[in-house]
């Protein structure tokens, strides 16, 4: 999508400091991190949020999970959170589904 951040953050038209990528996602940095730890995981295909997640796209979210796990072995974070916000009221401000991955601090629960 042209006029997506997080499209054009894969296409490199706009930088990011990058933490993993294959030919089906991508993963970097939070430019406003909320721990110590804490990085995006996106699907190089523009799926607006986990709300339109289907049949035709679920092989790719499975997969940003597989690398959510393969990342987080490799920088040998043994806790962490995954959030993905759907919706303005829940929070999403950039309608490329990503997946928050959050470490180094204890967390609360319920989340605000
Ligand atoms: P959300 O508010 O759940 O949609 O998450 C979007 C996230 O993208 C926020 O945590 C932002 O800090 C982050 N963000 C926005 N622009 C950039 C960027 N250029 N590079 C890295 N992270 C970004
Ligand atoms: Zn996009």
């Amino acid at each position: 999508m042209s006029d997506c951040l997080f499209c054009k953050i894969v296409a490199r038209e706009i930088p990011s400091k990058k933490v993993y990528e294959d030919e089906l996602c991508y993963a970097f940095y939070d430019i406003d991190p909320q721990a110590p730890t804490h990085f995006l995981v996106i699907p190089k295909q523009h799926i607006s949020s986990v709300a339109a997640v289907d049949a035709s796209n679920s092989a790719v979210v499975a997969h940003c999970f597989e690398v959510i796990a393969k990342i987080t072995r490799d920088m040998g974070i043994g806790s962490f959170r995954v959030v993905s916000n759907i919706g303005e009221q829940a929070g999403q401000s950039v309608f490329h589904l990503h997946f928050h991955v959050l470490s180094g601090r204890d967390m609360t629960w319920p989340p605000g």
